[in-house]
Formats: C-alpha cells, structure tokens, sequence
C-alpha cells in the first residue's frame, strides 16, 4: 500500500511500475476516483452541517412557539437529510472503489532491476560450487527416492491427490535435519524463532499484501473466515501488525511452518516429482526495520547471504538471479531468487525467494516504529527463504547421488540424521 500523495506525486512512476510488473490498474484513474472521493466527502460534510443547522432551528422555533415557521424549517430540514442520505451512500460507494483500486497499486521498483517480461529474463549475479560430473548414467530424485524407498509419490496422490507426496524413513529425516539446520543457523544469528498460526483470518493475508491479488492460490477453511497461508511470512510480519514497535534494532523473525499452495494457474507444470507440491515445510526469515534505503538493501544482502550459507553447507552448487519487473511480484521492490543444481531437469531450479518490500507491506500492517526525533514511521520489511523442502531435496539427492544409488550425506546435516554419512537401500 502506498500513501495516495506518494502516488499523486509520482504517478508516472507507478504506472510505469504496474505496467512492467503487468498489474492492470489505471492510476490516472484512481487519482480522479480520489477526487470525486474526496469532492463527495466535502459535500456530504456541508450537508450534515446544514442538516444540523435546520435542526437546530427547528428547536429554536418551536420552543419559542413559532410553529407555522418551525413546520417549513422541517420540511427544509428532511429535504437536506434525503440529499444527506444520497451523498453519504454516493461516498461509502467511491471509497469502497477507491480502497478496492488502492489495494491493485503495485510497489516501486528499485532502480537496478532488471527490465524483462518473465524469469527467462531474471539475470545472473553469480553463480557457486561445482557442477557435479557423473560417470553413470544418474538418477532423478523420483527414482531415487523410490529405489531408497524414502519418497512414496503414488501414495501420497492415493491420500491426498495430484501434488502430493509421503516421505518416509531417511526421506523424513531429511526433510527436517534441513529445517533443523536452517533453524539452528537462524539462531546463530540471532533471529527470535517462532512457532506461529498458518491459519489466518482474511484481514491478515490483506494486511501482509497477499489478498486481494493472490487470493486464488490459497486454501480456504470452509464456513470460516480463514485461510491456510502459503508463507510463514505472513504471520511473521502480522505477529507486529499495528503495533508501534521498537526498531533501535531491527526485529529478525525465523519461523518454520507448513505451507499451502493451489498452484492454480501451474495445470500440467512440474508434474513430476515433489519440485511443486500443495503441501511443503519452509523455514523462513523476515526483517522488520527502519525505513532506511542503504541499511534495508544491505539487509537483502544478509538474508541471501544466510541462504547460500545453507547451501554451502549443504554441499550444493548454486546461482543467485536478480529478479527482473516482468517477474516481481506487487509488494516487491527488488527481489533475488536462489535456483540450486538440479540435475534432473538439466538447470537451476529456484530453490529461495529473498525481497525487499520498503514501507509498502507495513503501511498494510499498520507496523511503525518513532524515529530518533520521535516522529512515527512505517518500518520496511524483507524476507527470504532459509530452507523450503521438500524442494530442496532434490538437489540434495541428485547431486549428492552415488552410482549404487546411495546419497551421501554432507557432514553439516548428520547431527540430525543420527550421524549418518549415507542413505543407502541397506537400511
Ligand atoms: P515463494 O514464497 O513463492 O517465494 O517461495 C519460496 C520457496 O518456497 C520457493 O523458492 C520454493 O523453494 C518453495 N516453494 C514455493 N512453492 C512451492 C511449491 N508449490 N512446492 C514446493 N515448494 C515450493
């Protein structure tokens, strides 16, 4: 959410921003919507104004006797409460369009993102770790995990349909030794960790700017207003939604959560495997801070940063992408997406989602914070994966595949996985 005089002043730029970011909203259109808004509101106060005045002098009249004029005074008097009436319905009615388009308004975007219709068009910032070469023919993580008997696709789509998946034994294991190291690293660096509600009311998936845009990719709870959110982001940021909050430090959230997804709109892609599912585990890290420029995009650096820490860790070879307009979602001002090796499909696949949002999901929020002269101010928020699985365990499988099938296992992960350096069919 912008602040209307921000988008008066800079409306070129807006609409410039909606049309990369292919956010059809009319701004010049919301500017005139504003003003018979803001006309209609001027007139429905001088009525009620006038409304009072008559009645006043009804009153006055009447007590003092004068009833031949005390009756024309209210006959005037309910004349001016009918237009009261029309007006105030006419503004009720501009206000619900007006905060209606208010909530299509798309973020800036940040100088340096790329200009690009899709994320064929994101661009490279750097890539790390090898490649791996195999001298066999090597296996997809399906295969894998059905030769290790550690992923049970067809059961999960018995249980639950298209999209979903059981993990057993060591697949288990996996799934959380990764959350469990991203937590750990997460509280390593100082982030509070929380256990947080993905069972929403509506207001806040508005609030954190996922409603009314996305609002065909989440689960609703049937006969309540409640959702199942696809991000713990959004109970992260709510966690201070209103609140005046405390930024002499900035506030480092980390959750780990389920995650829900329709995936509508993905009919026929990634069909394969457990790249897209409707259920997955992410441990997620989200700034809140001062809205300040220079010190939020070093923040974005950080959070991508603890993500490729993880994947060093982990042993896998990864690109950082900036992603470009076409890409970035309406909250966003610049974004880095991390896509890790996945031999499978031959290419990068994005594994990691790191944004800077600036005041645009606190002003939602209603999340301020006083500055050092006391004034009061909308913080800026970020957020980024850590770990989403099980994504991830695909490029954990396939590059970490050994001829027979086995997996090795990076040492940072067998702490929580019983020590062990391998999955293998052995067990
Ligand atoms: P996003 O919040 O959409 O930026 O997604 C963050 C990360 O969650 C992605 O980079 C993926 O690793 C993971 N993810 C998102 N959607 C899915 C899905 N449908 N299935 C599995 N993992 C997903």
């Amino acid at each position: 959410m912008l602040e209307i005089q921000v988008i008066r002043e800079r409306a070129e730029d807006i609409q410039t921003a909606a049309n990369r970011k292919g956010i059809a909203i009319d701004i010049a259109e919301l500017l005139k919507v504003d003003d018979r808004r803001r006309a209609v509101r001027r007139e429905t106060e001088e009525l009620r104004a006038a409304r009072n005045r008559g009645s006043k002098t009804v009153e006055l009249l009447l007590r003092g006797g004068r009833l031949d004029e005390a009756g024309r005074a209210k006959r005037e008097t309910a004349g001016l409460l009918a237009a009261l009436k029309r007006s105030e319905e006419k503004h009720r009615e501009l206000e619900r369009q007006f905060q209606a388009m208010m909530l299509q308004v798309p973020n800036f975007i940040s100088p340096d993102t790329p200009v690009g219709a899709s994320d064929r068009d994101n661009a490279e910032v750097r890539r790390a770790g090898q490649l791996p070469v195999f001298e066999f023919e090597a296996r997809s993580h399906v295969q894998l995990g059905d030769m290790l008997d550690i992923i049970d696709i067809p059961r999960g789509v018995k249980v639950g349909g298209t999209r979903q998946y059981v993990l057993k034994n060591g697949g288990l294991m996996l799934h959380r030794a990764v959350q469990q190291l991203a937590l750990d690293l997460l509280i390593g660096k100082g982030f509070d960790i929380l256990d947080v509600p993905v069972m929403v009311k509506e207001e806040t998936m508005i609030a954190t700017g996922f409603f009314p845009g996305n609002r065909d990719q989440s689960y609703a709870i049937q006969g309540e207003d409640k959702w199942l959110a696809g991000t713990s982001e959004v109970p992260l940021i709510s966690y201070y939604g209103g609140e005046i909050v405390d930024l002499q430090e900035p506030k480092l959230l980390g959750a780990v959560s389920a995650c829900y997804r329709s995936e509508v709109g993905s009919a026929g892609r990634d069909v394969q495997g457990l790249y897209r599912v409707h259920q997955f585990a992410k441990v997620e890290q989200v700034v809140i801070c001062q809205a300040n420029l220079p010190e939020a995009l070093a923040r974005l650096e950080e959070l991508t940063a603890n993500s490729e820490e993880l994947l060093r860790l982990l042993e896998l070879p990864y690109r950082v992408v900036a992603v470009c307009t076409g890409d970035l979602s309406q909250k966003n001002y610049k974004q880095y997406d991390i896509e890790t090796w996945m031999p499978s499909r031959g290419n990068y696949g994005e594994t990691h989602s790191a944004s800077l949002l600036l005041d645009f999901q606190a002003r939602r929020s209603n999340i301020r914070y006083r500055d050092e002269n006391g004034k009061l101010k909308h913080a800026y928020t970020l957020n980024n994966t850590m770990a989403a699985t099980p994504r991830l365990l695909i490029p954990l499988l396939e590059n970490h595949q050994r001829e027979d099938g086995s997996v090795y296992i990076p040492p940072a992960l067998r702490p929580y996985m019983q020590g062990m350096e391998a999955l293998s069919t052995a067990r």
